[in-house]
């Protein structure tokens, strides 16, 4: 069995297995998946983000 390469995120400091996503600041620097979506909202319209994020925060409360 192939063990998954653990990398660590410069942009949040964690051990991550998942596959990287690539940085959209330089293109070049591997980050986690949960950054790679946080830098990807980063690039929505204003009204976009909070809608996601509003989404996201009532999926939270959800499982509380
Ligand atoms: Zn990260």
């Amino acid at each position: 069995m192939m063990e998954k390469e653990a990398r660590t995120c410069p942009k949040c400091g964690r051990t991550y297995t998942a596959p990287p996503a690539l940085s959209r600041l330089d293109n070049k620097t591997l980050i986690c998946p949960l950054c790679g979506t946080a830098e990807s909202i980063g690039f929505l319209p204003k009204e976009t983000q909070e809608e996601i994020l509003a989404a996201a925060e009532a999926a939270e409360k959800d499982h509380m």
